[in-house]
């Protein structure tokens, strides 16, 4: 029964992602208006907005004008549905994982983290029982963000945004000190594996952006949760 609500709960907080995450970058508000399809524009009935159900039972395709419908969406609503099994029952992490999955998804899909997003991880982060003593909490945020401001500043914007150091605030402030240098270490070891993994696929050159976000998101939980 437990494991049922929770998949319910995931699946229609991961609709709900998706639908921020192509909305906010869009910049088409937060929640206001009826959603429509991605192609031919027409507004959505309640049945072709069921997660999962209705790209399963159309077999991905749009009742609308029979386009393919974006994987996207069936992908980010089952990461969401396991995300918020495996944190269950630690609701903070639960908030803490919509979040930065949001972010990660911006990011992959549009190379930008937005401002409000990085300021309420910050602000969640000041709230939360799990954060640290203040002091050392905020130093923590203070120095990851001005080592990425560094890169950022030495590689003229080309190795790091202003957004991953925005977001780096927030997320040293959640680790303390020590952790955030494993995080930042782990980040860029990820990022340099992903990295030479697209450059021997030749699926990327040394002129390929590749977002930093999601590496520091990634490693963030890893070094959270290990
Ligand atoms: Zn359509």
């Amino acid at each position: 029964m437990e494991l049922f609500l929770l998949t319910l709960l995931g699946l229609v907080l991961g609709s709900f992602i998706s639908a921020i995450t192509y909305r906010i970058p869009r910049g088409l508000g937060f929640i206001k208006g009826r959603s429509f399809c991605d192609n031919c524009k027409k507004s959505l009935s309640w049945f072709d907005n069921i997660p999962l159900f209705s790209f399963l039972w159309y077999r991905g395709n749009s009742r609308c004008c029979n386009q393919k419908i974006s994987i996207r969406y069936p992908l980010i609503e089952i990461a969401s549905v396991l995300g918020i099994i495996f944190l269950y029952p630690n609701f903070v992490l639960i908030l803490l994982f919509l979040l930065t999955f949001s972010i990660l998804i911006i990011d992959i899909e549009h190379q930008i983290i937005p401002d409000e997003l990085s300021w309420l991880v910050l602000f969640f982060s000041l709230l939360s029982p799990i954060s640290y003593p203040l002091f050392s909490s905020l130093f923590a945020g203070f120095f990851s963000s001005l080592l990425l401001l560094t890169l950022y500043l030495i590689t003229r914007g080309k190795g790091m945004g202003l957004g991953d150091v925005k977001l780096s605030i927030a997320l040293g402030m959640w680790l303390g000190v020590e952790k955030s240098m494993t995080w930042l270490m782990t980040a860029f070891i990820i990022g340099g594996i992903v990295a030479g993994v697209l450059l021997l696929l030749k699926r990327a050159n040394l002129k390929t952006k590749i977002a930093f976000g999601p590496f520091l998101i990634i490693a963030f939980w890893i070094v959270l949760l290990i």
